[in-house]
């Protein structure tokens, strides 16, 4: 069959009419494309020039430029976040809080966003001192999912600093079941505390409770072995705290020094010194880092006398001289022997004193008073006894 002419031009037609509207159609998508290039660009302007005065440390300047971004795209808030926690480092805490304020403010923020910026002004009224209100936030934020971890370690820590022991517990308890982080060495450090209240409200019974149960959570709590020694002292009963005063050697020997003199005061009371010696010799043979020597002199002195005891701490200062075993040596010379020089034992007290008697081995923190929180670093079990590592010399485990 034959296409006629009416035909033939109406086919061109519809042909031309295609061909227009595929042309119209490419138009428009590449001045769309134009469009969002152009917006883009100075999208990525913008921001290029907020790192800018980012690295230029020109805060408040990159603040304006990202305040305006997150309006945009709320995908920049990173970049706000890092920024508040640059003002929150360089103790500009006002700022921090204003920013995040701001950022909580605003009618668009995305519901998903919200916890976050929350978390970040926990964190800001955490470092201001302002803990009623960062416990309120982290105590809000610890029933989302996502950031429950961090608001409840925080949450552990204004506790801490507020002595509310029993919250701490709680939290410390959540944080370990949620976050699959082992906390209980400082969650026994919590029961210690409050057995040490109880202990000095003279309730022996709920303190040996409490120092039992920190036990039961962390058998290498020191602290509690120590409480429990104290409180069967104050008892009366000198073997059962010597019991427990010695498990101390296996839960962690540096620690030894620390109950010495409460072992001492328990073998007096039996009249059974000598046994003390023999202990400490021989916690002493067991390790490769304990010098007991100074205390092991003293305690020679008062149960066999002067002679041995000189004989002994002389013997043991030429292999291994130490500033503590000299000033014992010192104080057991007679002090009307003329071979000693008078001032020798001040010089020595002297350097003594220069020397801490207790230094934490996290941070390096030292004073002559022991802290089970060490105050440098917050650490529990920080500080540890001045005691001699006669192998490597170190002078603090
Ligand atoms: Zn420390």
């Amino acid at each position: 069959m034959n296409i006629s002419f009416l035909d033939n031009f109406l086919l061109w037609h519809w042909a031309l009419l295609l061909v227009g509207l595929w042309l119209f159609a490419l138009w428009l998508s590449s001045r769309y494309k134009n469009r969002y290039k152009k917006r883009h660009l100075r999208f990525s302007n913008d921001y290029f020039q907020g790192l800018n005065y980012l690295l230029n440390d020109e805060q408040d300047k990159a603040l304006e430029i990202f305040l305006q971004l997150v309006e945009v795209d709320w995908k920049t808030i990173d970049t706000g976040l890092a920024l508040g926690n640059i003002f929150r480092r360089k103790g500009e805490i006002d700022k921090a809080i204003k920013l995040h304020h701001d950022l909580l403010s605003r009618p668009s923020l995305p519901v998903e966003y919200k916890s976050r910026i929350l978390l970040e002004l926990g964190r800001d009224y955490h470092l201001a001192g302002w803990l009623d209100r960062a416990e309120g936030l982290f105590n809000d934020i610890s029933k989302d999912e996502i950031h429950a971890c961090d608001a409840l370690y925080y949450l552990m820590d204004i506790y801490q600093k507020e002595q509310e022991w029993r919250a701490a517990i709680d939290a410390g308890w959540q944080y370990q079941k949620l976050c699959k982080k082992d906390v209980r060495p400082v969650i026994a450090q919590f029961h210690c505390s409050l057995s040490e209240h109880q202990l000095k409200q003279n309730n022996l019974k709920e303190a040996e409770a409490l120092a039992t149960q920190a036990l039961s959570i962390d058998a290498a709590c020191v602290r509690a072995s120590i409480l429990l020694g104290e409180i069967a002292m104050l008892d009366r009963q000198y073997q059962k705290a010597i019991d427990v005063l010695q498990q101390v050697e296996q839960q962690n020997n540096v620690f030894l020094p620390l109950i010495i003199d409460r072992l001492a005061e328990c073998y007096r009371q039996k009249s059974d010194l000598k046994e003390l010696i023999g202990f400490l010799r021989n916690a002493e043979n067991r390790s490769d880092k304990l010098d007991l020597a100074s205390a092991l002199a003293k305690l020679i002195h008062e149960a066999y006398g002067k002679t041995p005891a000189l004989e002994y701490l002389s013997a043991r200062m030429l292999v291994n001289p130490t500033l503590d075993g000299m000033n014992t040596l010192l104080d057991l010379k007679n002090p009307d022997d003329e071979s000693t020089y008078n001032y020798m034992p001040q010089i020595v007290k002297n350097l003594l004193k220069k020397q801490p008697s207790y230094q934490c081995h996290k941070c390096g923190y030292a004073a002559n008073t022991h802290y089970w929180l060490c105050p440098g670093c917050q650490t529990w079990s920080g500080m540890r006894p001045r005691i001699i590592n006669n192998k490597s010399g170190l002078m603090y485990e």
